[in-house]
C-alpha cells in the first residue's frame, strides 16, 4: 500500500472565476483576473507573512478539489495538442494527477486584515473560486526563472486568438456595473480572447450561445465569424 500523508489547508482563493469553464490554461494569461487568499485555521496569523511584502510575486500550491473526486489516469490530451494526441500526465500539467495538486505564480497585489482575516490580494489567477491552498512561497527570479528551459510544446504563450466586440445591450451593461467592476470589460475581453472553447472547436464554424460565470455574472456571447466573439449581454447572477 503506498504512504499517505494528512495536510493541513492553510487558506482559500476567492476568485472571479465560478466555474471551470473560460479559466485560463495558466495564470499570467488573463491579467485582469483578481481575488485574493483568505488564511485559515491555525495559518490565519499575520505573522505568517511578515516580510512577504518584498516579493511581487508568489507561488501557490493548492488542490484542484473541483476535479479531484474524478480521479486520473496514466496517459492524458493537452488542450495545447488540440485534444488528440496523448501524453503521461507527468509530462503535463493536467487537473487528473495522482496527487491533485497544483501550482500557480500570481501577482501579490496587498496584505491585509479584514474581520480578524488575513487576506493576500493576487491577480493574475488561474484558479476556481474556494480553491483550497496549501502552501504559499515567495517567487525568487534568480532560481525560479530559467531563460533557457525548453518546454516542448508548451515553449511559447499561447497567442490571443479571437477578437472581442460588446453588442449595445452588452455596453449599457458594462456601464451598469462600471462603479461596482471597473476592470469587467478587461476581464470579459482577457477572458475571451484567450478562446475557452474547447480545442477541437477553434476555426470552426460555431453558431451556438455560450454563457460564463465571472464574479457575479453571467456573460453571454456568441462567435460572429471564425475569429470574432461578441458579448451579447451581462446578468447579474440573483
Ligand atoms: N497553473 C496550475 C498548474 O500548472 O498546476 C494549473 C494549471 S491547470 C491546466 C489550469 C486549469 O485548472 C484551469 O483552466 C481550470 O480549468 C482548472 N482549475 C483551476 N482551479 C481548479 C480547481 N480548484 N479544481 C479543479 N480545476 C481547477
Amino acid at each position: 500500500m503506498n504512504q499517505q500523508i494528512t495536510l493541513d489547508i492553510i487558506g482559500y482563493v476567492s476568485s472571479p472565476y465560478k466555474e471551470k469553464f473560460a479559466i485560463p490554461r495558466q495564470p499570467g494569461i488573463v491579467s485582469a483576473a483578481k481575488g485574493h487568499i483568505e488564511l485559515a485555521g491555525q495559518a490565519n496569523n499575520i505573522e505568517l507573512v511578515r516580510g512577504l511584502e518584498q516579493f511581487s510575486h508568489l507561488w501557490l500550491m493548492f488542490i484542484f478539489h473541483g476535479t479531484s473526486a474524478q480521479g486520473w489516469k496514466p496517459l492524458v490530451r493537452p488542450p495545447r495538442l488540440g485534444g488528440n494526441k496523448k501524453l503521461g500526465v507527468l509530462a503535463t500539467r493536467s487537473t487528473f494527477r495522482p496527487n491533485p495538486v497544483g501550482m500557480s505564480v500570481v501577482k501579490l497585489e496587498d496584505i491585509r486584515v479584514e474581520n480578524k482575516s488575513v487576506k493576500l490580494g493576487i491577480s493574475g489567477l488561474d484558479l476556481l473560486d474556494q480553491t483550497p491552498i496549501i502552501d504559499i512561497k515567495p517567487y525568487v527570479p534568480y532560481s525560479d526563472a530559467l531563460y533557457d528551459a525548453s518546454a516542448g510544446f508548451a515553449q511559447e504563450s499561447p497567442a490571443d486568438s479571437l477578437n472581442i466586440s460588446f453588442s449595445s445591450q452588452a455596453k449599457q451593461d458594462l456601464l451598469k456595473f462600471h462603479q461596482a467592476y471597473p476592470e469587467l470589460e478587461q476581464l470579459i475581453s482577457q477572458v475571451l480572447a484567450q478562446d475557452p472553447r474547447p480545442a477541437y472547436k477553434s476555426g470552426q464554424a460555431d453558431d451556438k450561445r455560450y454563457g460564463m460565470h465571472l464574479h457575479q455574472f453571467n456573460i453571454l456571447w456568441q462567435m460572429k465569424d471564425l475569429t470574432r466573439a461578441e458579448v451579447i449581454a451581462i446578468e447579474k447572477i440573483a
